[in-house]
């Protein structure tokens, strides 16, 4: 039976090491968070966000903006973060309202301030290795997995799905330490094949039960980054989960898995962030 990996314990561990840091940095790191709209399931998000920052001591600021807020006003209100002295993370919450271009907006904000990671700089840095900040979902899986003990250099990874948020940077970084990885995706042939050889299986997928048990190899560690509803409502990832622990060496559970630790590399990028601006090595 699979070790299970705690993300909540191990985020719970990882703020705990950020609330010491930011007591003991000399300036305070601020995060602003942008929503616009009124997507319920985004709310629940940047409330969570508020709360985390204030709890490790990070100052925040909220900007709920209406569904109707034009370009113009959206990218002035960045240009008025990208220069505050209090702000040193801004992140504004996707998805955006159709009339508003995901891309120009991220483009807007500041590289230094971006501590979403999804800024065309911030990408380019993390093909060439040389990184401030690390995209927060695929750098809470990185954590999740170091923290728990296991190797990833030498190891076949295979990562399935291929987003910019999770899939491609998850991959990249799995490159980074020395993994051999392949990435799955829609088209991908033979999928289960390629999946029973993975040491390392991340599922980024976005389908309740998509990875079945013998998609997954004895031993295996199991990445479940999937956030689904099940047929009754309630939250899950793309993993058969009894079935695949039966089999795993390690495994993250949906909830209490992936899930707590987007918010925890979130902080820590805003640390980062205050640290670079502030100019504290
Ligand atoms: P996405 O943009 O929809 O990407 C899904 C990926 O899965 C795509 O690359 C797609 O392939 C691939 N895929 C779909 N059906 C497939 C199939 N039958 N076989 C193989 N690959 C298939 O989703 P995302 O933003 O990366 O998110 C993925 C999941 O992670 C979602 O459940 C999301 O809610 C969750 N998530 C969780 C967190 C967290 O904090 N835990 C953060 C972000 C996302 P194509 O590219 O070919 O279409």
């Amino acid at each position: 039976m699979a070790t299970i990996i705690n993300g909540k314990e191990i985020s719970k561990t990882i703020r705990e090491e950020i609330a010491k840091e930011v007591a003991a940095l000399p300036l305070r790191p601020g995060l602003a968070v942008v929503l616009v709209g009124n997507d319920p399931a985004s709310a629940v998000y940047v409330r969570n966000k508020n709360t985390a920052c204030r709890e490790v001591g990070i100052y925040s600021e909220v900007y709920t903006l209406p569904e109707e807020t034009t370009r113009e006003e959206l990218l002035g209100l960045i240009a008025q973060l990208n220069e505050s002295p209090a702000i040193h993370g801004i992140l504004v919450q996707l998805p955006l309202p159709r009339h508003l271009d995901p891309e120009e907006v991220i483009m807007a904000i500041r590289p230094d301030k971006d501590v979403d990671a999804f800024h065309p700089v911030n990408v380019g840095k993390i093909m060439i290795g040389n990184f401030d900040f690390l995209p927060c979902t695929p750098a809470g899986v990185m954590e999740l997995i170091r923290r728990s003990g296991i190797s990833v250099a030498g190891k076949e990874c295979v990562v399935i799905g291929r987003s910019n948020i999770v899939g491609k940077p998850q991959a990249m970084l799995l490159l980074h330490e020395n993994a051999t990885v392949t990435v799955c995706h829609s088209r991908t042939v033979g999928l289960s094949e390629v999946c029973r050889r993975a040491d390392i299986l991340v599922s980024a997928v976005g389908k309740a039960g998509f990875v079945t048990a013998d998609m997954v190899k004895e031993g295996a560690v199991v990445i479940d980054v999937g956030m689904n509803r099940d047929e009754n409502g309630r939250l899950c990832g793309d993993v058969d989960y009894d079935a695949v622990a039966a089999k795993a060496s390690y495994i993250t559970p949906v909830p209490g898995g992936v899930g707590p630790m987007t918010i925890t590399m979130l902080l820590k990028n805003t640390v980062t962030a205050a640290k670079r601006i502030g100019g504290i090595s």
